[in-house]
């Protein structure tokens, strides 16, 4: 439904609030989806704010991944090219070694795109890129090391936040509130959404392993006995995933760190040297690992995108595509809407935030069903094996069959919906 506002609309600020400023859209969270989105809104002439809470893009352990899909996105803005001079490395397949020998049931250098890998780049240096990119246009604004606390609602209409920096309380009001805020959304917790959990069977822990110059590039994967580890080539070093049976940690950090030495090396005995670096906790990051989607992604005023509307397993390594792809499907449907409601005035009819929800719950519902299907039929059974584990028979088969063979692949590099900014 669409209300008009009042021209003159009078702000009467909370006693602590320092002060008021208005935009058209705020953008809570920058992180792939908000920054993706605050630079296409930014870019089709909406005024955006994006609020984020930490004072720097700096990350660890967060997804260094670009998929297939978001550097087509990236070269439909004309920024590829420029995206790629900075330091990063390129993964085309996924190879696990297994009992029966290797399997590959990912290899994105078969797919039709001038991208046929995923660039591994650090999340800092891709949501710089982005954001600096996004600064050149006047009607976009950055606040770093703003902590969104509230929502500022009338009526049943969100209207805007409250957010906490250094120097106190600030409000932004705008006709669009977007919760890019993440996994653990306050925004989204704030707007009483409540996702629907199904908990995957592991956990992962991450951590650095040093890296020399011969040593081979891309990916190696080990299924052992009851634990996967994966090593991801990071150029300087190896970023290392070792998955273990959910809930499992407390148990592993009593048995000690030299157990986990021996069974890592036991599984990639030709890194054997290099695990020896892994002396105490802290060096490891625990990804508990959790698939969630919200049954509902809007309300008046608001909408959220990315992992705060649903997270994702890591099988596939999809959460920072799909992120994103929200991101572009959001900035195609609202921006024309939101230039409206600027120009007029007016809110922002809900139906457009439905047709962002309608367009983008069914391929994360698929991707997540598919995410269920490989953690049931092969990562749990792997987790649960005695033995050194080879993934089934049928499964290993029909991945022969060349044209099935693709399909992991473009799920994987594009999801099961690809898609294109409007232009
Ligand atoms: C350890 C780990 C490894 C991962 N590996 C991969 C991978 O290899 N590939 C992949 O695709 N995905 C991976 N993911 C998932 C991926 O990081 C997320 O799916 C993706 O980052 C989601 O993007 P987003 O923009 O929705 O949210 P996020 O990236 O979570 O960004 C949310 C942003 O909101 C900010 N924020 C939070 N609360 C507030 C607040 N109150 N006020 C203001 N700002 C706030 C946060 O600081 C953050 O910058 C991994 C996740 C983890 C935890």
């Amino acid at each position: 439904m669409q209300t008009e506002r009042p021209l003159e609309e009078r702000v009467e600020p909370a006693s602590e609030v320092r002060d008021v400023r208005r935009t058209t859209c705020c953008v809570v969270g920058g992180g792939p989806g908000g920054a993706v989105m605050s630079l296409l809104l930014a870019r089709a002439g909406v005024d955006v704010t994006l609020l984020e809470a930490h004072p720097d893009f700096d990350r660890e352990f967060r997804g260094d991944t670009l998929h297939p899909s978001v550097m087509e996105i990236m070269d439909q803005l004309g920024l590829a090219e420029s995206l790629l001079e900075l330091r990063h490395s390129e993964l085309r397949n996924f190879t696990l070694q297994t009992a029966s020998g290797p399997f590959t049931p990912v290899d994105l250098g078969d797919l039709k795109t001038k991208f046929p890998y995923i660039t591994m780049m650090p999340q800092t240096s891709f949501l710089e890129f982005v954001t600096r990119e996004a600064k050149r246009y006047p009607n976009f604004r950055l606040v770093m090391g703003a902590r969104v606390r509230e929502l500022v609602e009338d009526d049943g209409v969100i209207r805007g936040v409250r957010y906490e920096s250094e120097d106190g309380r600030h409000e932004v009001r705008a006709v669009l509130t977007v919760g890019a805020d993440g996994r653990g959304s306050r925004v989204r917790k704030l707007a009483g959404f409540e996702p629907v959990k199904t908990s995957p069977p592991m956990d992962v822990l991450w951590f650095k392993l040093p890296r020399k110059k011969e040593d081979p590039a891309g990916i190696v994967g080990r299924f052992g006995r009851g634990h996967i580890a994966v090593m991801l080539d990071r150029e300087d070093y190896w970023q290392a995933g070792y998955v273990i049976p959910k809930g499992t940690y407390p148990e592993m950090r009593r048995e000690g760190i030299a157990a986990l030495r021996r069974e890592f090396a036991e599984l990639i005995p030709e890194y054997a040297d290099r695990i020896r670096h892994l002396k105490d906790w802290q060096q490891m990051s625990l990804l508990s690992v959790e698939s969630s989607r919200c049954p509902r992604w809007y309300r008046t005023g608001l909408l959220l995108i990315g992992d705060a509307a649903h997270v994702m397993s890591p099988v596939g390594g999809v959460g920072i595509n799909y992120a994103i792809q929200d991101a572009v499907v959001a900035a195609n449907v609202l921006s024309e809407p939101l230039k409206e409601s600027q120009v007029r005035l007016v809110d922002l009819d809900v139906r457009h935030l439905a047709a962002v929800q309608r367009r983008r719950e069914l391929p994360t519902r698929l991707i997540q069903r598919a995410q269920a299907l490989i953690q049931q039929q092969v990562l749990a059974r792997a987790l649960r094996s005695k033995e050194p584990f080879s993934p089934p028979l049928p499964l290993r088969l029909l991945l022969r069959i060349p044209v099935v063979r693709k399909i992991p692949s473009r799920i994987v590099g594009f999801g099961f919906w690809p898609v294109r900014v409007k232009e």
